[in-house]
């Protein structure tokens, strides 16, 4: 049996008439020999609209009560997708999680899926059913309603194509896929063909808003190749695969930026063993994101300077956390706001030398100064002032030849 799972996201169901264009793509991919397993998530907005009456009700709304009401606008979408297969002639019908039943772990709110039951699918499946089945939730082992975080109904997609072993996965969307860069602010972006996995994980401040970067993790850990394309045109999208199947003679993949970031340096640190541990203990412990992190050396040995980042919005919890922190002896904070953290990204720089000189080459010739550098296997970051965002991401897009 030929299985391919098709996932439309919010937009893509986000009105009656989005819903009738989504039905008539399923239709394509029957009359492609395939057996159809539908993905949904709720018509874009409904999701938010039941959070926010929930919050209405109770600041503290109970989590298991969270998930069957936030859960409860995929079972619409599924219904009238169903409903319309139904209309145009064919057998369909729609699954809420617990009846398939997709068995889910972990808290409320933020589950994962562990196992999916598939007689019935496959049963239906064979009879020449449509089974359309709602993204987002599950069943747990108490036999409550569970959620995914938040955009969840696309691990939903891929762990369904992981258990019935389907052939493909297409996740239906409001973009034409994956971009060399961020195309609301760039205009000479280009639609990428392939990307892996990591480097799609790597782009997450672009990526995130294409497909939720969990279920992109999901992904990987099964192997499952994700087609990301649109619902509302009908070109190629961008694969999301192995490693080994991206073209060896591309060097940088995509461009990602930050917008919201801050720099925090704390100069004179008594340097001794376990200092930088006391420093970022409470730090994870408020849950507050540190991202680039720089050490210099100590030139007598006794003293240094930390550098690291983190958002805007924790600036504030942030600085008195560091000064109210007994374990740290240190000479003083220089906070600075507005910094971005520009990165390349492409499995292609692991077997080509002087991609990092080129990069900062680029840079210096728009005169713009690099304030932290750090680096991963496929992904060389910079921190630059936030005002040269655009200038800078242009030259790189330009440097690596992006556009082409
Ligand atoms: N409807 C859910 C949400 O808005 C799940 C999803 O869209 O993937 O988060
Ligand atoms: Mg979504």
């Amino acid at each position: 049996m030929k299985i391919i799972v098709l996932k439309f996201g919010g937009t893509s169901v986000g009105s009656i008439e989005r819903i009738k264009k989504a039905v008539s793509i399923i239709q394509r991919y029957t009359k492609k020999k395939y057996k159809v397993i539908v993905v949904s998530s709720a018509m874009s907005g409904v999701t938010n609209d039941l959070v926010r009456k929930s919050q209405k009700i109770s600041k503290n709304f109970n989590a298991s009560e969270y998930d069957v009401l936030v859960s409860s606008g995929e079972q619409i979408s599924c219904a009238l997708i169903s409903g319309r297969l139904n209309h145009i002639g064919y057998n369909s019908r729609s699954w809420l999680g617990w009846q398939v039943p997709i068995i889910t772990e972990g808290d409320h709110k933020k589950s994962r899926i562990t196992k999916i039951f598939k007689n019935k699918i496959i049963k239906y499946l064979k009879s020449g059913g449509i089974p359309v089945i709602t993204g987002f939730q599950g069943i747990n082992s108490a036999e409550r309603i569970t959620t995914l975080e938040r955009g969840g109904s696309d691990a939903s997609a891929i762990m369904l194509a992981k258990f019935f072993n389907a052939e493909k996965c297409i996740i239906f969307t409001d973009v034409e896929g994956v971009y060399t860069t961020d195309p609301n602010t760039f205009k000479k972006v280009k639609k990428i063909d392939k990307i892996s996995y990591e480097e799609m994980l790597e782009m997450a401040s672009l990526g995130a808003k294409v497909m939720q970067p969990a279920s992109i993790q999901d992904a990987r850990l099964n192997r499952i190749n994700i087609e990301v394309k649109s619902s509302f045109k009908s070109k190629p999208g961008t694969l999301i695969t192995k490693k080994k199947n991206i073209s060896a003679n591309r060097i940088i993949t995509g461009v990602s930026f930050t917008k919201n970031d801050t720099k925090i340096t704390l100069i004179g640190v008594v340097d001794k063993p376990g200092v930088a541990a006391s420093i970022f203990e409470p730090l994870s412990m408020n849950a507050i994101n540190v991202d680039m992190v720089v050490q210099n050396v100590s030139a007598d040995g006794r003293q240094t300077d930390l550098t690291f980042t983190i958002k805007n919005e924790d600036i504030k919890k942030t600085e008195k956390l560091l000064r109210n922190n007994k374990k740290i002896k240190f000479q003083k904070i220089l906070i600075k706001r507005n910094v971005s953290k520009i990165s390349i990204i492409g499995v292609g720089m692991i077997t080509t030398p002087g991609v990092t000189y080129r990069m900062f080459k680029a840079l210096s010739k728009q005169n713009i100064n690099i304030q932290v550098i750090s680096t991963s296997e496929i992904k060389i970051s910079v921190l630059i002032d936030k005002q040269h965002i655009k200038k800078a991401v242009k030259a790189l897009h330009k440097e690596f030849e992006l556009e082409k």
